[in-house]
């Protein structure tokens, strides 16, 4: 603190910083980071391991900007791709400022978590603790679990609280306010919305993918955002590609008559106009793309490393 410039105690130093989100799946992380940037960036889904891209989410808090990175689940690699994603998601803890381990309080000695922690200590990082799902647990029953994370000596900080109640949210965002660098902030602060709705624009429609289709396919599905087109009268168009791996699966993602799709397009529409609050005129379009899963332009796309 002490080698701080002096000019940081006259003006108020702008500070910036990236916020790794690590846990076991399921654990919350995707609806902490919707609770945090306070608009819908990632899947929320009862299914495990559906976030597949970092999805970043960016916030203004005072006068430091938290850039969110929510990683995949740390799991078993089996394809190439899955073991891109683990890969990615330690890049992800190396590059970041903060570490967060996010912890389900329901299942705080879940193998998954406790292989993290594991890891987490040979990586040598700090972490802070943020134990979720304060909502499902008593009081008395959270002393003891904080304890025992205590005793591994990685944590700098424990936070309490539930993402789905944003009990304890506001608290944990302005600590990571204060505990990201002193630094120039990397996205314009005007910006911040604009830069991340493609992305979350294919979110939801790869959202109601998971939702109305079962089985192997939406594991098998990318959706990209191709064109974002304002319209004079405040709507906006948003042409969208979903690729399957399959003519099997455009079928199914089409269906009857092309019944499918409809449906998808007016659930993702909906939803799309509920988060963006404005007029959306939402054009799907469904190709095949065999490889997408070994495309290196797609593993670029996503800030993945192909060769992981
Ligand atoms: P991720 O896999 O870690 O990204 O987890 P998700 O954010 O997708 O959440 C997994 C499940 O836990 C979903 O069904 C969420 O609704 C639920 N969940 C997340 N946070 C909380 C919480 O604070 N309280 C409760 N009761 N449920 C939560
Ligand atoms: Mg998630």
């Amino acid at each position: 603190m002490s080698e701080e410039p002096a000019i940081a105690a006259q003006e108020a130093a702008p500070r910036c910083g990236f916020v790794a989100l690590l846990g076991a799946p399921n654990v919350g992380k995707s609806t902490l980071l919707n609770a945090l940037v306070g608009t819908k960036v990632a899947i929320v889904s009862p299914k495990p391991q559906t976030t597949r891209s970092r999805v970043t989410g960016i916030v203004m808090e005072g006068d430091s900007q938290l850039i969110f990175v929510d990683l995949p689940g740390v799991f078993q690699p089996r394809r190439r791709f899955d073991r891109a994603m683990v890969a990615s998601a330690w890049q992800g803890i190396a590059d970041a400022d903060i570490t967060c381990l996010i912890v389900d309080a329901t299942r705080p000695d879940d193998g998954e978590t406790l292989a993290v922690v594991d890891q987490l200590k040979k990586s040598g990082r700090r972490a802070v603790l943020v134990l979720n799902k304060i909502d499902l647990v008593t009081r008395e029953a959270l002393l003891p679990i904080v304890a025992a994370f205590d005793r591994d000596g990685i944590f700098d900080g424990t936070y309490l609280i539930s993402a789905s109640t944003g009990d304890g949210v506001a608290d944990l965002r302005a600590a990571l306010a204060a505990k990201v660098p002193v630094g120039p902030h990397l996205f314009p602060d005007d910006q911040l919305t604009d830069l991340p709705q493609r992305l979350l624009a294919a979110e939801i429609t790869r959202e109601q993918i998971f939702l109305q289709l079962h089985e192997e396919v939406p594991y098998s599905v990318a959706v990209e955002t191709e064109k974002w087109t304002e319209r004079p009268d405040g709507s906006v168009r948003i042409d969208q590609v979903i690729y399957v791996m399959r003519d099997g699966q455009k079928a199914i993602v089409l269906g009857k008559g092309g019944a499918r799709i409809k449906t998808l397009g007016q659930k993702s529409r909906e939803q799309l106009e509920a988060v963006l609050d404005r007029r959306v005129h939402l054009f799907l379009y469904v190709k095949v793309r065999q490889n997408w899963a070994e495309d290196p332009g797609q593993f670029r796309e996503w800030g993945l490393d192909y060769n992981a």
